[in-house]
């Protein structure tokens, strides 16, 4: 006779502690062996095999494949088709239920119903629970019940609505003895996979005190690490939102309103599917003529536009996977304001590029810079981006790094004139915009 199992399956959840799938797995009186499956339908589709994305979530499972042996127990890995697996999972297994927590991107969510359905049928049921944010779906509205579309007022209501409850870990540790007792099991190779690792740092998961206490004098210079640079970490769950959540209420309130921020996108996401379908959260701005100019696209994402921070940015984002959000938001600006392009296609080289990619807040974030976001800047406010490093980098700290050559004669020739971009987009955005 042998006891039925109890799988958990890891997602955006790359941790043990403070995991609420995990805790609900470990509390349901089988034994728990979890599961980890690199997802062949996404990896197949990347063309870059040096994804670093890859690579870091590879190297956390293999942290917690450490973990776990210490404990005595192991982390099932796979690579394949998240549907093919679990049907080998449940021929092999005699599982008595899976959890998993939320993902709430349109592929996930369709993934997540198949699975479901397919477990269900099988007589396995399959729970899913909240852990990526504070607050998910409809759990914060207005008082009419719908959901906010402005970020003040949403905040406003996170902020009354925010208790112990909300923020408490789950105290997965108290169950550990509940692994399944067995022998470690491999981990498919990065290269089996067709991947290679590059080798870089990663930004370190420590939530630094003196950092967030001076986040707000700190958070818009990018020459200076003032920003906590968590992003990767809270894309791929290795550090729990409730902890830092309750850090950042005790310690710094703007910091805190940036993770209000990512839990706003979310459930804009959620509430507004069209966004993540190539449409605009605003459907008038979809009447705007885009100018699918291929040659200044490129150049704007190889950092050669001929305007210092534009280049800047692009190039710390193409050599590290990062950028700094107020560069972020000024290169953005760059490329639908100042070029016209199309703010998808910057959508999709960021979703590339970014370590800390996330479907929410990168939409949110591009919208927001072309103007046919919620919250968004109206569409005739343009930034300039010459007084943008006149204000958050005046010594040109940030932009020497990346563009070494700014004073030489080999540094680009502005590839748009200022005053003839600003004309053009207000003249472009007016007609679709007005009619007129
Ligand atoms: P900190 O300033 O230390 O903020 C702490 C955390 O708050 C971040 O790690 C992040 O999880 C969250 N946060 C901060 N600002 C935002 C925001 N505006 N929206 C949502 N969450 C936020 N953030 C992503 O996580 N993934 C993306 O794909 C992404 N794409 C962006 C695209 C554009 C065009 C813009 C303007 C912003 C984008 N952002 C994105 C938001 C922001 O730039 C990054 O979260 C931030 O730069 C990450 O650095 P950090 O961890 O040091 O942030």
């Amino acid at each position: 006779m042998h006891t039925p199992l109890t799988l958990f399956w890891f997602r955006r959840d790359l941790r043990l502690h403070d995991n609420a799938g995990l805790y609900h797995a470990l509390k349901s009186g089988n034994p728990v062996l979890p599961v980890f499956i690199f997802d062949a339908e996404i990896l197949d589709q990347l063309e870059d095999k040096k994804d670093r994305r890859v690579e870091f979530i590879h190297l956390a499972i293999h942290e917690l494949q450490t973990q776990l042996t210490q404990l005595g127990s192991t982390l099932i890995v796979k690579y394949g088709k998240p549907s093919e697996v679990w049907q080998q999972l449940s021929d092999e297994y005699d599982i008595a239920e899976i959890h998993t927590n939320h993902d709430y991107e349109p592929y996930a969510l369709a993934r997540d119903k198949a699975i479901g359905e397919f477990l269900n049928s099988r007589g396995t049921a399959f729970y899913t629970h909240k852990d990526q944010c504070i607050f998910e779906k409809s759990e914060v509205l207005s008082g009419a019940g719908t959901p906010y579309t402005v970020f003040t007022p949403y905040s406003r209501k996170w902020k009354e609505t925010v208790n112990e409850f909300y923020l408490r870990s789950y105290p997965t540790e108290a169950y550990f003895d509940a692994f399944l007792k067995t022998q470690p099991l491999e981990i498919p190779s990065l290269k089996s996979m067709g991947f290679e690792a590059v080798g870089q740092p990663f930004p370190g998961k420590e939530v630094r005190k003196e950092l967030i206490e001076n986040y707000k004098e700190r958070r818009d210079i990018p020459s200076i690490p003032g920003t906590s640079r968590l992003s990767v970490h809270l894309r791929f769950g290795t550090i729990s939102i409730r902890e830092l959540a309750r850090k950042a209420q005790t310690l710094n309130e703007t910091f805190l309103n940036e993770l209000i921020w990512r839990d706003f996108y979310m459930q804009i996401l959620w509430h507004f599917p069209h966004v993540g379908q190539g449409k605009a959260f605003r459907s008038e701005y979809d009447k705007i003529e885009w100018r699918h100019d291929e040659a200044q696209f490129q150049a704007w994402c190889q950092g050669r536009t001929g305007y210092p921070i534009v280049d800047a940015g692009m190039r710390e984002l193409n050599a590290t996977g990062f950028m700094h959000n107020r560069v972020r938001m000024v290169v953005a600006s760059f490329l639908t304001k100042h070029l016209l392009i199309d703010w998808r296609w910057g959508e999709a080289y960021f979703a590339q590029k970014l370590l800390d990619y996330d479907l929410s807040a990168n939409n949110g974030g591009w919208q927001w810079a072309s103007g046919s976001g919620t919250d968004a800047a109206p569409y005739f406010r343009i930034f300039n981006p010459t007084s943008q490093t006149q204000k958050f980098d005046p010594q040109l700290v940030y932009i020497k790094k990346w563009v070494p050559e700014l004073s030489s004669f080999e540094y680009s020739q502005p590839i748009v004139d200022h005053a003839f971009a600003r004309e053009r987009c207000l003249k472009v955005y007016q007609k679709a915009l007005k009619g007129i």
